[in-house]
């Protein structure tokens, strides 16, 4: 068993996993992995049909102490997708829980169904690879900006980005997490899951997210919540009529959000009704977490990431390629990081992964500012929220959140569209509360002018019933064009 998780390896009666009613101590997920672990010998790569359910937990514990890299896969992505994954990452297995139906897409490599509780207290499991550089999982980017790419994480990777967040946020064996994210990207799957484990700490998934099963756990015993912000923005909706909700909330030690930005909005309200406040951290695929506002943090940091982890380095570059020394809380720059959370590149696609260094450092394409005090502001990425207009570098994010505070409006996004005056001209895209009710584009113009400054004013709006989201919610700007 690897040194990934020495809680595994001591095996327990202690709760690791709570799916619904169905839970695994350390010692049950110790020899469920080791079963499934030895018949892996010898696969190159495997694929694991990411389901929210312990099966998916046993399959990616298994194939890190067979040190077979794991591909999780999105159980709710479409067949082109799917296909896309498997053809690149041409896994030899899948794992799956029994029952599971596997789409077209998965016909061509083996299936191994991944059994739970059935196994016997065999010989004890196989000692796993030493090797930090070893790759230990790829994990397909959400494709926010195009097609996902897979990003090879070494185990050193996954160990230096647990071990810089137990700092950040005085995370113990003791803590209870209440999970209801999706298990094949690095927030559910990396931090929601290995963490807790890494820890020696304990998972409870939700399964599907509901603002009751977030006051349930939290109130039954539960000591911190992931989320991403829509979740956090239903968590806001929900405040006013569900005192448990409120009640529960203000007991957590710690409410974590990550993926996107939080909007302001969202940030004040649960702090006005709970009196406790989210913190946000920042990270991605390819880098895993790079900065999070620390869990003894006294400021109140609404709308920013916090500060480098331990042990990354960040720097923000500007265009003509200058780092910005000088923290002023406005020049922007694009945020570069190095450090041993990095992946070592990009799965069959050796032209992009060089393209996204300069040197050691990783070109993140998210554009930020820094505060006097070093900790970041994300502005957004430079090819979709970075609009420039009439000689300016305005961030769509600020104006999303000048518009989310108008009571009008549900949902916000901005892009810039080409102009011929102007360069690019700002488009705000909005769901109204009331379809039937929408606040006018000079209402909305005014209302944005009026909180940042005039050449921030959105040239035109558009009003739409939902904004298009990814599975973790991220608002997918490139179709809103289309
Ligand atoms: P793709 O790379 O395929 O286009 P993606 O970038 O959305 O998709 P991920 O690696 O899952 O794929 O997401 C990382 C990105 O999410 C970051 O580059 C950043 O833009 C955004 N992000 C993550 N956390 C935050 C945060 N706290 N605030 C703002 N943006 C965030
Ligand atoms: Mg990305």
């Amino acid at each position: 068993m690897s040194s990934l998780f020495p809680a595994l390896e001591a095996g327990s009666e202690r709760p690791a996993l709570r799916f619904g009613d169905r839970s695994l101590t350390y010692g049950e997920l110790r020899s469920a992995a080791a079963a499934v672990a030895a018949r892996l010998d010898g696969a190159e790569r495997v694929a694991v049909w990411a389901t929210p359910t312990p099966e998916t937990v046993v399959a990616v514990v298994a194939a890190l102490d067979a040190g077979v890299p794991a591909v999780p896969l999105n159980p709710r992505t479409g067949e082109r997708e799917l296909t896309h994954i498997v053809t690149d990452s041409r896994p030899a297995l899948v794992l799956a829980a029994p029952g599971d139906e596997l789409p077209h897409a998965l016909s061509g490599p083996e299936r191994l169904d991944v059994t739970v509780g059935a196994a016997p207290a065999g010989p004890p499991p196989p000692p796993g690879p030493d090797d930090p550089e070893a790759p230990a999982l790829v994990v397909y980017t959400s494709g926010t900006t195009g097609p996902p790419k897979g990003a090879v994480l070494p185990r050193r990777a996954i160990t230096a980005t647990l071990d810089a967040l137990e700092d950040a946020w005085a995370w113990t064996s003791d803590d209870v997490l209440v999970h209801a994210l999706p298990l094949f990207h690095v927030h559910g799957l990396i931090l929601g899951v290995l963490g807790p484990l890494r820890r020696g700490g304990s998972v409870r998934h939700l399964g599907r997210f509901t603002t009751g099963g977030v006051a349930r756990e939290l109130a039954g015993g539960g000591t911190m919540l992931f989320g991403v912000p829509t979740m956090y923005h239903r968590v806001a909706e929900a405040l006013d009529d569900d005192p448990q909700l409120a009640k529960a909330l203000a007991g957590a030690r710690l409410l974590v959000s990550g993926s996107a930005a939080l909007p302001v909005h969202d940030h004040r309200r649960i702090a006005a009704l709970t009196g406790r406040r989210v913190i946000e951290r920042y990270g991605m695929t390819e880098t895993l977490m790079n900065t999070s506002v620390r869990a003894d943090d006294v400021e109140p940091r609404t709308g920013s990431v916090g500060v480098p982890l331990r042990g990354v380095g960040l720097r923000l570059v500007e265009e003509d390629g200058s780092e910005i020394t000088v923290y002023d809380g406005e020049t922007v720059g694009e945020i570069q990081v190095r450090g041993p959370n990095l992946f070592t590149g990009y799965l069959n696609r050796p032209d992009a992964t060089a393209a996204a260094f300069d040197g050691d450092w990783f070109r993140t394409g998210d554009m930020a500012v820094r505060d006097a005090d070093g900790s970041v502001r994300i502005v957004g990425r430079r090819a979709t929220d970075l609009i420039k207009s009439g000689g300016y570098k305005i961030g769509a994010g600020e104006i999303e959140n000048a518009l989310l505070g108008h009571p009008g409006v549900r949902e916000a996004a901005v892009t810039g569209e080409p102009d011929p005056d102007l360069g690019e001209r700002i488009v705000a895209w909005v769901v109204p509360v009331d379809p039937s009710l929408p606040p006018s584009e000079p209402e909305l113009a005014d209302h944005v002018a009026a909180q940042l400054a005039p050449h921030k004013r959105p040239r035109s709006v558009r009003y739409l019933d939902v904004l298009p989201r990814n599975d973790m919610g991220k608002i997918m700007k490139r179709a809103l064009h289309g």
